[in-house]
């Protein structure tokens, strides 16, 4: 009978398979005795997609009491086979890491130091900066006098740390303000 990676696991965690390996003469305490110590024993598997580019490899999360535990390329997916580059291998630091942070860091123009501020002054900034920005340059008509709203003096780029979702609407944002010049982390 064959058994893939994950019935393995399964059944190791919870002795199902226990019986029918017996009866083969397969000794898996040891194996149970190591399933067990690992640190995903008692997880529960959810596939889920690397967000840091297009190949969008496979992973499987470890999740335990709705705590992210690990992650690791997902070896039943034929794109990456289990294998991850350095990014996908680290995405478990995007949720762990002390060093991630968790504040707004700003550094004035020309300045070299950062500082920590808060969110609503940072939103505040954006959107003052924004507006100056657009209400100055916003092109109303091209040329030919065709209607075109085009904001060419303002770049947006999108980051591999947001979801789907989250750019669908950050894309429409920016195209709603006109603007022309968009691109992500993420493409390939
Ligand atoms: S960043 Fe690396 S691991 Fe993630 S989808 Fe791209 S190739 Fe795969």
């Amino acid at each position: 009978m064959d058994y893939n990676r994950r019935d393995f696991l399964k059944v190791t965690g919870t002795g199902v398979l226990g019986l029918s390996l017996l009866q083969l003469g397969i000794d898996i305490q040891p194996v149970q005795a190591y399933a067990v110590a690992l640190k995903i024993a008692e997880t529960r598997e959810v596939v889920t997609i690397c967000p840091f580019c297009a190949v969008s490899c496979h992973i499987i999360a470890n999740v335990r009491g709705g705590k992210l535990i690990s992650t690791e390329g997902d070896p039943e997916y034929p794109i990456n086979e289990g294998a991850l580059c350095a990014k996908g291998a680290a995405l478990l630091s995007m949720t762990t890491n002390d060093d991630r942070l968790k504040k707004p860091m700003y550094r004035a123009p020309g300045g070299s130091r950062w500082e920590e501020k808060s969110w609503e002054w940072t939103l505040e900034q954006i959107a003052t900066r924004v507006k100056k920005v657009r209400d100055k340059d916003l092109i109303l008509k091209n040329d030919k006098g065709q209607t075109v709203n085009r904001l060419e003096s303002m770049f947006f780029i999108g980051t591999s740390h947001a979801d789907n979702e989250e750019c669908a609407v950050a894309h429409q944002m920016a195209r709603g303000l006109g603007i022309v010049h968009i691109d992500h982390q993420a493409r390939t």
